[in-house]
């Protein structure tokens, strides 16, 4: 078992660390030390590619400079990885740590528990099996095949790149009004590799520019050859590090220009330093003034992102699936969503939520005043192939659906 953990006073680690291991009667354990919230962050993240070190649980302090324990449990929260097992400790008051347990069990974590310190590490390790077996005897799911190591340099290529399409809805009309292209690559007998894995070995190796042209062609090349969806906006997602790219820029604005009956929108997932820097900003500005929108992805889950919102014309804001998806059953959500949805009124910028699974969900951010829906109750995303049947299909069934009648969302696999 690999357990990292994360505390600002030395003594603390090294405590944990001696208990835990003088516990380990398999000598099976792993130990990782972090001194701060960001710089566990930076160890999940690593060990998430490294699958040989995958961390397999934290235990963290709630109070720390540079990252506390809250900033572990929101970077867990949205990573699709949700196995980790979470511990906390802390000085705080039982009345604090009570709502620290409420925070994470309304993020469905694999969470142990809240420990007061000097913490029982004993009592803590008791849990973490009693958790494991709880597991163990649940079913595995049906999930497709995942590698974790390869060679993200030679797979990144047209070949290996396979798109679907995620329809974004109008919530008033149940009108389709655009997709957005979730990438792929397809391991050649070997399944998929999904883009939480492959994104960031992209990132580090400077591909994502290079991921992102081919994302775009692929996808402009599939409104060409179906015309019929000219009528449909085309959503793509870039990360803000690749803002900073001129030559990328231009090359965005040339495709956009020489393209101009295809309605292309750039979702943008923002790094918090990355946002405010004068180049980011001025490349945005480009290409706004050039006629492409611009949607700021997964809205909600960095902490400051509503002072983005008055500098920046964004066309569109995102609420993050995490939030989305339970907010008829999580008080907390449903109240991050309303604060949302209102000041993206009061701003007069499109609000899509993401992640609507239910029914139960959609009818509660028709209440709201939300704009647009995208999640797996209208569809997961789809293959090219599939995605003129699906329009005519959906077409047909949207009268059922709006009238609330025996309307079954047809899943038939996740993709
Ligand atoms: P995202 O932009 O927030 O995309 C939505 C993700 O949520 C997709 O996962 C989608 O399959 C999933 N999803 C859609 N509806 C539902 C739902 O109702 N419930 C739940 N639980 N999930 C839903 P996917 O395709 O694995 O993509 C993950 C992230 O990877 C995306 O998050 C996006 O940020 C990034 N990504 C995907 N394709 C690209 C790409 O071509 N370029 C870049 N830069 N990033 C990409
Ligand atoms: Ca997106
Ligand atoms: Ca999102």
């Amino acid at each position: 078992m690999n357990i990292l953990i994360v505390d600002d006073q030395a003594f603390i680690r090294e405590y944990i660390k001696n208990e835990l291991l003088s516990l380990n009667y398999d000598h099976n354990f792993k130990i990782f030390e972090a001194t701060s919230g960001n710089a566990a962050i930076e160890v999940l993240e690593e060990s998430s590619i490294d699958g040989g070190n995958c961390i397999d649980l934290v235990i963290a302090d709630l109070k720390m400079d540079n990252g506390d324990g809250l900033s572990i449990i929101n970077h867990l929260a949205t990573s699709r990885d949700k196995s980790i097992s979470l511990a906390i400790i802390s000085s705080s008051d039982i009345r604090t740590l009570e709502l620290i347990s409420n925070i994470v069990n309304g993020f469905n974590l694999n969470f142990v528990g809240v420990y007061q310190k000097p913490i029982d590490v004993n009592a803590l390790l008791d849990n973490i099996l009693k958790n494991q077996n709880d597991k163990e005897l649940a079913p595995e799911p049906d999930v497709p095949v995942l590698c974790n190591e390869y060679n993200i340099t030679e797979l990144l290529n047209e070949d290996n790149l396979f798109l679907c399409y995620q329809p974004k809805i109008e919530i008033a009309s149940g009108d389709i009004i655009g997709f957005e292209v979730l990438a792929r690559l397809c391991l050649k007998g070997d399944g998929f590799i999904y883009p939480d894995k492959f994104i960031p070995l992209a990132e580090r190796a400077g591909l994502n520019c290079q991921l992102t042209k081919l994302v775009l062609n692929q996808a402009i090349s599939q409104w060409l050859l179906f015309p019929a969806l000219k009528s449909y906006s085309l959503s793509v997602n870039i990360s803000a590090g690749e803002l900073m790219s001129v030559e990328f820029i231009n090359y965005i604005i040339g495709k956009h220009n020489s393209n101009t009956d295809i309605k292309l929108m750039l979702e943008l997932t923002e790094s918090q330093d990355m946002i405010n820097q004068e180049q980011t900003l001025q490349a945005l500005a480009k290409l706004i003034i050039n006629g492409i929108p611009i949607s700021l992805d997964d809205f909600g889950k960095s902490y400051s992102t509503f002072d983005r919102l008055d500098n920046i014309p964004f066309e569109e804001i995102k609420i993050d699936k995490d939030f989305v998806c339970d907010l008829d059953s999580n008080s907390q959500h449903l109240a991050i969503v309303e604060a949302t949805i209102a000041l993206a009124q009061k701003l007069k910028v499109n609000v899509v939520a993401e992640g609507v699974e239910t029914i139960g969900v959609l009818e509660k951010l028709k209440t709201l005043g939300c704009d647009r829906v995208q999640g797996y109750y209208f569809s997961p995303p789809i293959e090219g192939r599939h995605l003129l049947n699906w329009i005519d299909e959906y077409n047909k069934q949207k009268e059922a659906i709006y009238a609330k009648t025996n309307y079954k969302p047809k899943i038939n696999r996740v993709l």
